[in-house]
């Protein structure tokens, strides 16, 4: 399958969640096996060589947790908070409105694990930002992070470099 024939399986839906904003739906995609199976195979080939990957809750332990058993790598859960059971480290993030919280257990990484970082899409970087100084705060180190979807006129590619972390998207 080619990048636009997994790109003609994303559906987009107006106004979700709110009046405005064109959501990038991806359950097509998984609702397709051949088009899931294949948007795996491009992220683990832009991960590879990573020691572990981490996916945000939620749609990123989707992809994260699959490109894990497709390597064989460890699969870092970041969650929202409160969620975990034992004892965690968070970082608090700006919304568009708001504030949130991502959390992780420290002792899921290895001081100086390489770590790469999964999720569906990529829109401000915020989420990803936030993810990454996490794994850092945790003793990760964070250089790559494959999404299915990149938004590049909002700027997240960008803001991550700054960071040092390079950014692949399987379509735009
Ligand atoms: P960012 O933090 O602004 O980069 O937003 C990315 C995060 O919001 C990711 O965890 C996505 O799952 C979620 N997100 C934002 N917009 C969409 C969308 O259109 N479709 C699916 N997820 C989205």
């Amino acid at each position: 399958m080619t990048p636009a024939d997994l790109k003609a399986l994303v559906r987009t839906i107006p106004d979700f969640p709110k009046k405005g904003i064109q959501f990038r739906d991806i359950t097509t995609l998984l609702g397709n096996g051949r088009g899931f199976a294949a948007s795996v195979e491009w992220l683990a080939d832009e991960v590879r060589g990573a020691e572990a990957i981490a996916g945000m809750e939620a749609r990123g332990f989707i992809f994260g947790a699959a490109v894990s058993a497709r390597l064989g790598l460890p699969f870092l859960p970041i969650r929202k908070s409160g969620k975990l059971p034992c004892q965690v480290i968070g970082v608090d993030y700006e919304l568009e409105y708001g504030l949130d919280r991502l959390e992780m257990d420290p002792q899921s990484v290895s001081d100086g694990q390489q770590v790469a970082i999964v999720d569906d899409l990529l829109a401000t970087g915020g989420t990803a930002l936030a993810a990454t100084a996490l794994l850092r705060k945790a003793g990760a180190r964070v250089s790559r992070a494959a999404f299915v979807i990149g938004l590049p006129d909002l700027g997240g590619s960008k803001r991550l470099a700054d960071e040092a972390v390079d950014v692949r998207a399987l379509m735009e």
